[in-house]
């Protein structure tokens, strides 16, 4: 299920929504109309609001006294990641690697990559489908598959034990199917929206008020919806970026080292 299947779903479960609150009120009763209303409202934003814990808790940051955050990378890898993980070789900085099984498949290369040089290695899933529908079995057989592509790639052990979903849209079997999987489900404190492709000095700059203690950036080497795409911008803008984190004396660590024990 794409993006924009999703979201036409609950606009549709709104509306039937919607109905419902119009024969209730017919029916003399105001209460119970808006409850309904209310409780469409608070499921939708749930589903799409990457932090609600209401479908199950999300780990979105770090401490925010120390002076470590984390770079996080969704639906690799691509073309793009060898030049990626050059840029944070030479800072010698960590990062954490949300990536696709699909994507695991067709780069078995850069994985074993990003596991030689100490990146964390976690789960967005198979196919980059929207969860919001999907019940526990096909999000089993979503990290499964993902899980599967990494370790055939880098070994086993390979794959941590963090899933971010794709836009990070969850339904009510997301996070229960996740963590019986053994996952934690993670989500992030900003985004910079670096895969609209605005330009180098563009996601750089809207970088900057992200460069601070606890954050987790949210960035992409890959496009979840089309597995031939790169993303030489955010390549391109890596470099600046780790400079900003320079600047301001933070560490750069995997998202597990961020966390902590948290969740
Ligand atoms: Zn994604």
């Amino acid at each position: 299920m794409r993006k924009s299947q999703a979201v036409a779903g609950v606009a549709g479960a709104g509306i039937v929504a919607a109905g419902g609150v119009a024969v209730t009120a017919r029916a003399d009763r105001p209460v119970r109309a808006a409850l309904i209303a209310a409780a469409a409202g608070v499921a939708a934003w749930a589903a799409f609001a990457p932090r609600n814990p209401l479908f199950g808790r999300v780990a979105w940051r770090g401490s925010v006294t120390g002076e470590r955050m984390a770079i996080t990378f969704d639906d690799g890898p691509s073309e793009s990641t060898p030049a990626i993980l050059d840029a944070l070789g030479d800072a010698g900085a960590r990062a954490t690697f949300f990536v696709l099984g699909r994507q695991a498949r067709r780069f078995p290369d850069v994985i074993a990559r990003m596991a030689r040089e100490g990146h964390q290695i976690a789960n967005h899933g198979d196919d980059h489908g929207i969860l919001i529908f999907r019940g526990p079995g096909h999000v089993r057989r979503q990290l499964r598959l993902c899980e599967r592509a990494v370790e055939d790639a880098a070994g086993p052990g390979a794959m941590s034990g963090l899933f971010r979903a794709p836009h990070g849209f969850r339904g009510p079997a997301t996070w229960p199917a996740a963590r019986a999987a053994g996952y934690r489900m993670a989500g992030w404190t900003t985004g910079v929206f670096d895969s609209a492709e605005p330009g180098v000095d563009v996601i750089v700059a809207r970088c900057n008020p992200a460069m601070r203690p606890g954050s987790v950036l949210l960035l992409h080497d890959a496009d979840g919806w089309a597995p031939e795409r790169s993303r030489p911008q955010t390549a391109a803008a890596l470099p600046g970026i780790l400079a900003l984190g320079r600047e301001r004396g933070l560490e750069m660590v995997t998202m597990d080292e961020l966390l902590g024990t948290a969740l």
